[in-house]
């Protein structure tokens, strides 16, 4: 507790960005301080380290879940795979449709990225309304394979993101 603590400490919070009335948390200050970005991978492998039956491929969605999910993956020994938005990645992929507060928009995975039953992680930096993070079980269980779990570095918990998320979801932070 005494880590998170202190990774908390060192999030920025910046007031009307990228838009009026939303305060936003910006993980990226962690990377600035080498010791407390330790403190970070520490504490993230640890707990995927111990998720039973073991995780066998992480996933995270782009961008910044990309800081992390490789560390992760590089520790527990298993193969790191992306999840981006359409069209930015090559060859087959598969693709689920998610909506927006104002249209639509759609996440893809290599065709080859995951196997039916592999138990995968899902990474990001941060769960707000859980669209992005719902989207992405979706894509998972499209391949035939299961959510491990969904985890993130930040919950922004009056939101109850979570809600919309049928697996289960670990955040080492939370902001009400
Ligand atoms: P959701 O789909 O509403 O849960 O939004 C989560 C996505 O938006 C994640 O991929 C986050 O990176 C991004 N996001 C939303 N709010 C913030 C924030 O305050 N800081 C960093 N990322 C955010």
């Amino acid at each position: 507790a005494n880590k998170i603590d202190e990774i908390k400490k060192a999030i920025s919070s910046y007031p009307d960005f990228p838009i009026k009335g939303i305060l936003f948390r910006d993980v990226f200050s962690v990377l600035r301080q080498p010791k407390i970005f330790g403190l970070l991978r520490d504490v993230m492998v640890e707990h995927a380290k111990q998720l039973q039956p073991p995780v066998q491929v992480v996933a995270a969605l782009e961008s910044r879940g990309f800081l992390f999910g490789p560390l992760i993956a590089l520790e527990l020994n298993v193969p790191f795979v992306p999840i981006r938005k359409k069209g930015k990645l090559p060859g087959m992929t598969r693709t689920v449709q998610y909506s927006l507060e104002y249209g639509q928009d759609a996440f893809e995975m290599q065709e080859d990225a995951v196997k039916q039953g592999d138990r995968v992680l899902i990474v990001d930096d941060l769960l707000a309304t859980g669209g992005s993070m719902s989207a992405s079980c979706s894509l998972v269980n499209a391949f035939g394979a299961e959510v491990a779990e969904c985890f993130v570095v930040m919950e922004l918990s009056d939101l109850n993101g979570r809600a919309k998320i049928a697996a289960n979801v670990h955040s080492l932070i939370q902001y009400d």
